[in-house]
């Protein structure tokens, strides 16, 4: 496989950008080497610089439920955009996104659109406060919310993977405002209610974890978690930005049948363009500007473009795509479980839905502490052997394999018979 150009495209990269990149997963740091530099995309594969074509499981970390360049979502992009990027004033279109998020998240009766997933999760949080009088805030090991200050503690994937315990430049006051607690650790959750029940403005949970590599709730997490909040007085806020009209029409709340007060979604909202959203009930969402007193505003929030993106996309997700969904992440699972037995390495595959991660571990983990355990050498040699055989798998250990519609049994094929070569020369 020729790699010439991809290396000469990250040579001029790292002149200009910190570490070639504009998101730190992507540089390779963890897996070492150069990433492919991609070229462009279409339904299930991606192509490099230098012409390689891939099996694409990262898929943009997530927004490509449909696959690369889906006709549709082209269409009404290029439709959006022949009529005017952006208007700083109203437009049917978002009213329309909005309707549908609506009609499909059972929690949300109002909600407001932002750029990105650290705004939502960082607007929510204000909201929250807001609501509350109060200022902490609780979050769980291992689960992101994007890089705000305050929300930056044992973030998962991004930060793990670069062996950073926070990031710099966090004010130890802001940091401060959080406390941690292990995912799925019902008595470490309770004692945090115990010890700052009263101060706690709201806790914020991936409902299924996604960026320790996939991490299911147990069972009774969620629901204890839910009468904590409710008990405290605190609110609940489901992060959904991933498993949002992925692992169900209306995400991970009305999979598992748990009610938050606050979502925050984004990735497959935008169908690959920039958008984020927080909401939630109506007399929480009205205490937000101009209704209420909590202030937050954007120049490109509501992006036409981007509002025509996740329209068309969500319009495309009908229950026979979550039905194939499931089936093609069921069929991969399966046949990487038999690749694992059959080999002597130990390893287990984590799966929630579209959302997968081969964890080199004997068993699945149930908390970062956990998926911290597994055998990072071996990821990496896994890795390289993948991307060298034509499958695209994200650089970490800690990211789901993201799959989509537009993935089909050959696919599925290519990426066993990748992963069975690898597996025979893993140490
Ligand atoms: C990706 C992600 C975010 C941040 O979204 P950005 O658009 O990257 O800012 C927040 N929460 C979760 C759960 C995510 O996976």
């Amino acid at each position: 496989m020729r790699r010439g150009k991809s290396r000469a495209a990250m040579d001029r990269a790292r002149e200009v950008l910190p570490g070639g990149v504009n998101s730190p997963v992507r540089s390779y740091h963890s897996v070492g080497g150069d990433p492919p530099v991609i070229a462009r995309g279409d339904g299930p594969h991606v192509w490099d610089a230098d012409g390689n074509r891939y099996v694409d499981f990262v898929g943009s970390y997530g927004p490509l439920i449909l696959g690369h360049a889906p006709r549709a979502v082209v269409r009404a992009i290029e439709e959006a955009a022949g009529k005017g990027t952006s208007f700083g004033a109203p437009t049917e279109t978002e009213t329309e996104l909005a309707s549908l998020v609506v009609d499909r998240v059972p929690s949300v009766e109002l909600v407001r659109f932002v750029n990105s997933g650290t705004e939502a999760a960082m607007s929510a949080v204000r909201l929250a406060r807001a609501a509350t009088g109060r200022d902490l805030m609780l979050k769980f090991d291992g689960c992101y919310h994007g890089h705000a200050d305050g929300l930056l503690a044992a973030a998962g994937s991004g930060v793990a993977t670069f062996g950073l315990p926070d990031s710099a430049g966090v004010p130890g006051a802001f940091a401060g405002l959080t406390i941690v607690a292990e995912y799925n650790n019902i008595p470490a959750t309770e004692s945090a209610f115990e010890r700052h029940g009263g101060q706690i403005a709201a806790a914020i949970v991936e409902p299924c974890a996604g960026n320790m590599g996939v991490v299911g709730p147990e069972p009774g997490f969620l629901e204890r978690l839910r009468d904590l909040c409710t008990e405290a007085g605190s609110l609940l806020i489901f992060d959904e930005v991933i498993t949002g009209f992925r692992v169900a029409s209306g995400g991970a709340q009305e999979l598992l049948g748990v009610k938050p007060d606050l979502t925050t979604l984004g990735k497959i909202l935008g169908g690959g363009l920039p958008v984020g959203a927080y909401g939630g009930r109506r007399e929480l969402m009205e205490l937000v500007a101009p209704v209420g007193p909590v202030y937050q505003a954007g120049t490109l929030s509501g992006n036409p473009l981007a509002m025509a993106a996740g329209l068309a996309t969500l319009k495309g997700l009908g229950p026979a795509i979550y039905k194939r969904l499931e089936s093609t992440a069921a069929t991969l699972q399966t046949g990487l479980e038999n690749v694992i037995a059959a080999s002597e390495v130990e390893a287990s595959v984590s799966r929630i839905g579209s959302l997968l991660t081969l964890f080199f571990l004997p068993c699945k983990p149930r908390s970062f502490a956990e998926a911290k355990g597994a055998d990072g050498d071996r990821f990496t040699h896994f890795h390289g052997r993948m991307l060298s055989a034509g499958v695209h798998l994200p650089p970490s250990q800690y990211e789901a394999w993201f799959i989509s519609a537009a993935h089909d049994a050959a696919c599925v094929d290519q990426t066993l018979a990748a992963a069975r070569d690898a597996f025979g020369t893993i140490e």
